[in-house]
């Protein structure tokens, strides 16, 4: 697979929503068309992506969990990588996050089976705990390393609006300086595309510490995805 060199952080500026703050400077992200020979389709990319080896966690996880969902979806969802059942199923977004994921778009009226799923790293970073497989943050070198991925995805669906979820995904599309906590729910410009509103990702849904704060947190995140369904009708 050629080389498509080192990405650098995108810049980003809001572009409703009152709340952003901080601006990423950096350089043009390279497109799409190094990762495969010919014309990019989200088939050959997907079996490019299967052999990829930029960075170091392709030997960590099962395999490759690509992106999925309509070729031509009105929305692209970005999370931040595979989880255990993710990284066995070989499909973003299928185990107790993907199900919160559901819940949330239900509530907001986007119809995931419309929408296009996929992480800001593709493989599985884990470390042993016992016989579980707990999950570690991938660090910049290593959504830097993956982010042509999702650059070549993006090229491809040619998405109307991109959803962050949570802090990795959204640092991958608007720059380290970004904080979901402080810029959730608006829509920002970033060089990979120009309308991304981010929110929190689904596991931290999960991990609240009661069923209160469950509920108060899906509320926050269907709030959110409400921003994304209002820009889509
Ligand atoms: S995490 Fe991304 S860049 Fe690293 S090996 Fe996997 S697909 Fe390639």
């Amino acid at each position: 697979m050629p080389d498509v060199g080192r990405a650098q952080p995108p810049r980003v500026r809001e572009v409703h929503g009152g709340k952003s703050e901080g601006v990423s400077q950096g350089e043009v992200l390279p497109g799409a068309a190094p990762l495969v020979e010919g014309r990019p389709s989200l088939p050959r990319l997907r079996e490019a992506a299967a052999g990829c080896r930029r960075c170091h966690l392709w030997e960590r996880g099962t395999q490759t969990v690509f992106g999925e969902g309509r070729a031509r979806a009105s929305v692209l969802l970005v999370g931040e990588q595979p989880g255990n059942e993710e990284d066995l199923a070989g499909r973003p977004f299928v185990g107790p996050a993907g199900r919160v994921l559901d819940e949330g778009l239900d509530a907001a009226g986007i119809d995931r089976a419309q929408a296009y799923v996929t992480n800001a790293v593709k493989h599985f970073k884990w470390e042993p705990r016992g016989k579980r497989r707990i999950h570690q943050k991938p660090n910049w070198t290593e959504m830097t390393a993956c982010r042509p991925w999702l650059e070549a995805e993006l090229a491809v669906v040619k998405p109307e609006i991109v959803v962050a979820l949570g802090a990795t995904a959204a640092q991958t599309l608007l720059g380290r300086s970004f904080r979901v906590t402080k810029q959730r729910g608006v829509v920002v410009e970033s060089e990979l595309h120009p309308r991304v509103v981010a929110t929190v990702h689904p596991s931290s849904i999960l991990r609240a510490p009661d069923a209160d704060a469950r509920r108060a947190a899906l509320e926050d995140f269907v709030a959110d995805l409400r921003v994304v369904a209002g820009l889509l009708r």
